[in-house]
């Protein structure tokens, strides 16, 4: 039998000790029975209980709780991390679990959350690790300006290892390709089986630059490898890093066409996606902070106006930063830096839009809502810059988040293939 999550909580749900699974946020997400014969669920918003869940440090608490029958019980109770709940167990005090029992219980507990994480046969995670454990690295990468890349690896022409040498000695090559893999990766990365003959490394703390040097070692590895029954096997592998407010499903797919561009390329290479949150963020030298954006090739459209354009938005982005770090720096300079960036902001949204209009783009409506959106952004950035409230970060976050990442990557990304199409210009 396979398990999944709901059995996992079902099977907690059906112990016969009085428990909440709770949300990390501390919302309710489901008590066992045992108990609401005992307690009033309203017992869980208590100041004391708070603490507890809101700090799950798997040792006992001594608590009062209000009971069903009205009253009040003393309980002792203790506040556990399961996957992404908190498990809160009560007990009256005394004890009337054992602590053997209790210990025993949390044992089971891990084992199960291990065994439903894990691709039974090559004993890599498996998916549903992958979207427990995503949420979580893009918040921290995003916290802490840490890039975070993926990797998605597929086997080259394994339909035509299981037809010549049997489905199980494909089977074996799965295995056989596990370790070697895991071998070459920090263990703070994780290695998922994504279904057949595909996995993912997510590379934490790794920008698309660094993700490129392992995808390329790993590559060279299994080509290496000289693999029981069927000797020499090649993997092809897409490479992306994620950039800010992009959603997991759209940095899915960008390794998926890079994934799409190395098998079209002719297998047993890599093919990078060369975007990402790293060329934005503060590169923090000793003392001095050297802020920047950087400019790519890979940002480029293959129409000269967008692409000059878009440039001096970078250019402009880069002088309001030096103007907000500078030792001089005061409100003035500030916002005349400012005053110039959205002067060409402005303009530059027109001769896109005009340009995008004269080539028949199909979405240029919303296109449109959405450049209006960075000019909201923009009036309330110069209105705190005016009143001398605007911080250094809020300018980098508009310039990071709001101009590039939004408009040029998200928004500008969708339109790129219209002009690619006409002149092929370097991708
Ligand atoms: P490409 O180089 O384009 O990736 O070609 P391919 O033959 O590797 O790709 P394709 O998607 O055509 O075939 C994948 C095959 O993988 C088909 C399927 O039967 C096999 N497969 C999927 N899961 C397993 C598994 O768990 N064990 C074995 N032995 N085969 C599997
Ligand atoms: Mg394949
Ligand atoms: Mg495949």
């Amino acid at each position: 039998m396979r398990l999944s999550e709901p059995t996992l909580h079902e099977l907690i749900l059906r112990l016969p000790i009085p428990l909440a699974l709770l949300s990390q946020e501390g919302g309710v997400e489901a008590l066992n029975e045992r108990f609401t014969r005992i307690y009033d669920p309203a017992s869980l918003e208590s100041g004391e209980l708070r603490r507890i869940i809101g700090n799950p440090d798997e040792s006992w608490h001594r608590v009062r709780l209000a009971r069903r029958e009205g009253g009040e019980l003393d309980a002792q109770a203790q506040a556990t991390r399961i996957q992404n709940s908190i498990m809160l167990v009560v007990d009256e005090f005394p004890v009337s679990v054992s602590r053997n029992e209790l210990d025993q219980l949390r044992d089971r507990i891990v084992e199960l959350e291990r065994l439903s994480s894990i691709d039974r046969l090559t004993g890599a995670w498996n998916r549903v690790h992958f979207d427990r454990v995503i949420g979580s690295e893009l918040s921290r990468s995003s916290r802490f300006r840490q890039p975070v890349s993926l990797i998605l690896l597929d086997i080259d022409h394994f339909k035509s290892i299981n037809d010549t040498f049997g489905h199980q000695a494909g089977d074996s090559v799965l295995c056989e390709l596990v370790p070697i893999i895991k071998a070459h990766i920090r263990s703070a990365e994780f290695l998922f089986r994504w279904g057949g003959e595909e996995f993912v490394v997510l590379a934490s703390s790794t920008g698309y630059r660094g993700a490129t040097v392992l995808a390329e070692a790993l590559r060279s590895k299994v080509e290496q490898h000289s693999f029981a029954t069927v000797g020499s096997v090649t993997i092809s592998l897409g490479v992306s890093e994620h950039f800010a407010a992009e959603s997991a499903e759209t940095w899915f797919g960008r390794v998926d066409e890079a994934l799409y561009a190395a098998k079209n390329g002719g297998r047993n290479r890599v093919s990078v996606d060369q975007r990402g949150s790293s060329d934005l963020w503060i590169a923090e030298k000793k003392g001095a902070a050297v802020v920047g954006l950087i400019w790519l090739e890979a940002y480029e459209c293959g129409e000269p106006t967008i692409d000059r354009e878009h440039r001096e938005l970078f250019e402009l982005g880069n002088a309001l930063i030096a103007a907000s770090i500078a030792k001089d720096a005061n409100r003035d300079s500030i916002k005349s830096a400012l005053d110039q960036l959205l002067a060409h902001v402005v303009q530059h949204f027109a001769d896109e839009e005009a340009l995008l209009a004269q080539h028949g783009y199909e979405h240029l409506a919303s296109h449109k809502q959405a450049h209006a959106r960075v000019l909201a952004r923009a009036g309330e950035l110069k209105a705190s810059a005016e009143t001398g409230k605007a911080t250094l970060g809020d300018i980098v976050n508009f310039l990071a988040n709001d101009v590039v990442a939004r408009h040029l990557f998200l928004a500008d990304r969708d339109f790129y293939p219209l002009f690619k199409a006409a002149t092929p210009g370097p991708r």
